[in-house]
């Protein structure tokens, strides 16, 4: 027998399995819905016209080597990135207040942040919201960190259950974590308000928690940069030492080339270095340094006021299209007399939607077994790929698929 006969084959991952099932599907009627990626009106992958614009640049300019980056990445990227988060002139980056290392996009900054809190808190708990993206919980195991849960989706009314998660945050130890969707919630689209959000800021304060906030969508919930970080920016101000997540993956088109950074936030500076020093120990035996072209992209969007311009007015376009879906599928779904009520879709913001279809098996007939979940009905007989929770990428509607989405929900909820 081979050495690897003891080896267990293992599900693949439920997101990327979608567009593996969509691709295979010949049906030319077919909607990917699952996989959370900007797609135009024509149905395409976007490219921003300032990314282009930046990489013609970066092709020209003969001063770019393929020399290795620093392990954390070039300084002046990580303040371009940070320089997003809390606002160019912010007090937390003249006073350096903030250590940072260039990341594989979110996932590795998430990751990373996690080693560095297994590491210096290893017998803290990390809360996670029920629910939230599937790979949050899988970063927590592969990191050894105990996953603790807090309530987050209110079912019944679709909103956020602001009592409930306040409720389970307050038994949590002091020096727990707490992890933070900093805007447009994944998957349910839910985000706290302002005042909720100062709530929730003086319960972690009062409890001595530690926030850890995970933004990927910054741009994509409103279409406006400074408003999609008000959360950050009102944790910052209050003076909490915590760390933040950040990807470039949404909000500037860059899925593939794996920008991001990771952030740890300290109201001493004298304390930076420190944490520096941890980030760099995190990264060396993990991947030793990161790759250049996407940073370099990143840093020169950012960087230069023209070109700043031009891609906060493609953020506002693609966020803009989104809210367009979301307004014509809910006026399809009340067209149709779906049964149910449809203003959630519209309230909700960012990249998905929490349709409510449900991907668990109902019994709905008495006489013979009727074992398809609305979900795999969407799938299997209307070639829509989504999520087993009922979470849709509103990036994936069209004005041409719109029609057919709201009827294909309003067979299934039928
Ligand atoms: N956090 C959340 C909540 C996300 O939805 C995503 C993207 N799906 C990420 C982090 C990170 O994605 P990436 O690694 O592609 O930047």
């Amino acid at each position: 027998s081979s050495v690897w006969s003891h080896v267990e084959e293992l599900p693949p991952d439920a997101i990327f399995l979608t567009k593996t099932l969509f691709n295979k599907d010949p049906n030319p009627a077919k909607v990917n819905l699952g996989i959370g990626a900007y797609r135009t009106e024509e149905g395409n992958p976007y490219i921003l016209k300032v990314v282009r614009k930046v990489e013609r640049e970066i092709l020209d300019d003969v001063k770019l080597d393929k020399e290795y980056a620093p392990i954390c990445g070039e300084p002046q990227y990580v303040h371009a990135c940070q320089s997003v988060i809390f606002g160019k002139d912010a007090p937390v980056l003249k006073e350096k207040r903030a250590a940072g290392a260039q990341s594989l996009s979110g996932t590795g900054a998430l990751r990373v942040l996690c080693e560095f809190l297994k590491v210096n808190f290893a017998n803290s708990k990390v809360y996670l919201s029920k629910p939230t993206w599937g790979n949050h919980t899988k970063i927590l195991l592969k990191s050894h960190l105990e996953e603790g849960t807090y309530r987050y989706w209110n079912a019944k009314g679709r909103n956020l259950d602001i009592d409930g998660m306040l409720e389970d945050l307050s038994k949590a130890r002091p020096g727990d974590i707490v992890l933070l969707h900093a805007c447009a919630h994944n998957p349910t689209g839910v985000d706290p308000t302002l005042d909720q959000w100062k709530q929730i800021a003086s319960l972690l304060k009062k409890n001595k928690l530690i926030p850890f906030f995970d933004t990927a969508y910054q741009g994509f919930a409103t279409g406006d940069l400074d408003r999609d970080a008000a959360a950050i920016r009102l944790f910052e101000k209050e003076g909490f030492d915590f760390v933040v997540s950040q990807s470039f993956a949404k909000n500037m088109g860059l899925y593939s080339e794996r920008a991001g950074c990771a952030t740890v936030v300290s109201q001493d500076p004298k304390l930076v270095s420190a944490c520096q020093s941890q980030l760099e120990a995190v990264i060396r035996p993990m991947y030793s340094n990161p790759p250049r072209y996407g940073a370099e992209i990143v840093k020169r969007v950012i960087s230069s006021p023209e070109n700043f311009k031009l891609w906060k007015e493609e953020m506002t376009y693609m966020s803009g299209r989104i809210i367009k879906m979301r307004q014509l599928l809910r006026q399809h779904l009340e067209a149709l007399k779906t049964p149910g009520t449809w203003n959630h879709i519209t309230d909700q913001i960012g990249m998905f939607s929490f349709t409510g279809l449900t991907g668990i098996k109902i019994n709905t007939s008495s006489f013979f077994f009727n074992t398809a979940s609305q979900v795999d009905v969407m799938i299997s007989k209307h070639h829509i790929y989504m999520l087993k929770n009922g979470r849709i990428s509103m990036a994936g509607v069209t004005t041409k698929n719109v029609e057919y989405l709201a009827r294909a929900m309003d067979d299934v909820v039928k």
